[in-house]
């Protein structure tokens, strides 16, 4: 009796432990393109914001498809995450105000993994650009692009936990192997914090047999890490960038909007509740 007084009380407990290591600096990224990262990054972060917290997304995909769908022309922009990473200008110098702080790409990124390639410590540049703005932020959001290349493992030695947006589509699970095993390289060599906190089902066609039994199929091979929210298909994720704007905002209390506002509210609670919500 005495001794059980002593342990701890394991809801309290957990929750605590949990909220203290909540993800600082989340990572994006599926080596598939169009499973909604960068819908997800854009989204997911404003999101945060609306709840009071400091963010900043950074766009680290050439195509710039984030600094788009914040208004921005990627061909127009002077300085970007290239310089940041390449030519090791101060990260700030490349934030764009916007609805949440945009470190903003351009197509000269593509260069990027290239130049790099030469230089020691290349895969620690996004990390170490990060420091000085870290303080700032809450949370650092960063978008990959669809590769396992030097820009992607960048975001994985920056991050503390990677979030993977996947189709509901069952030729979209495949990729998952070879995505964990790239992390378990960057854990060996470069960020033994680093791990998968979450698989999030997007381009959900509820109508649909083949996207419910996708998600179960998820849910058996990764179980807890599978989100309870389920992004479905909706033309508002394609509308939204087209006028610079989140779903947020551009239709604040639409269904698009409430999803990743539901994502914000799990990613928030940590692991735990996600298995009774
Ligand atoms: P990725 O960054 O993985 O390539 P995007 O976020 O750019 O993927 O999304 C790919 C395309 O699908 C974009 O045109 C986007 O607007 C659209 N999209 C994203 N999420 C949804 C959704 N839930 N429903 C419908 N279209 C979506
Ligand atoms: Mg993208």
């Amino acid at each position: 009796m005495a001794l059980s007084r002593l342990l701890p009380r394991p809801n309290t407990r957990t929750k605590t432990t949990k909220e203290s290591t909540l993800p600082k600096v989340i990572a994006f990224a599926n080596q598939k393109g169009g499973v909604a990262k960068t819908t997800t990054t854009l989204n997911l972060g404003v999101a945060f914001k609306e709840r009071g917290f400091r963010v900043l997304l950074v766009d680290l995909d050439p195509q710039g498809n984030l600094t788009m769908s914040q208004g921005l022309n990627p061909d127009a922009i002077e300085r970007s995450m290239f310089d940041v990473l390449v030519h090791r200008i101060p990260l700030e110098d490349v934030i764009e105000q916007r609805e949440v702080d945009l470190a903003v790409s351009s197509i000269d990124l593509a260069g990027a993994e290239l130049a790099l390639a030469s230089q020691i410590g290349r895969e620690r540049a996004l990390e170490k650009a990060l420091a000085s703005v870290r303080e700032r932020y809450d949370y650092v959001l960063i978008d990959t692009p669809p590769s396992l290349g030097l820009l992607t493992i960048n975001a994985f030695v920056a991050a503390t936990s990677v979030i993977v947006p996947v189709q509901c589509e069952y030729l979209s699970l495949r990729g998952l192997v070879q995505l964990e095993n790239t992390l378990s390289m960057v854990r060996e060599n470069l960020n033994p914090v680093v791990e998968i906190t979450g698989i999030l089902p997007t381009l959900f066609d509820k109508r649909t047999l083949h996207a419910r039994e996708a998600v179960d199929i998820l849910r058996e091979n990764f179980g807890e890490l599978v989100y309870n929210t389920k992004i479905a298909k909706t033309i508002r994720y394609a509308e939204a960038p087209v006028k610079g704007q989140s779903v947020l905002a551009y239709d604040p209390d639409g269904e698009a909007a409430m999803l990743y506002r539901d994502l914000a509210r799990e990613v928030l609670n940590g692991a735990k509740p996600r298995q009774h919500a």
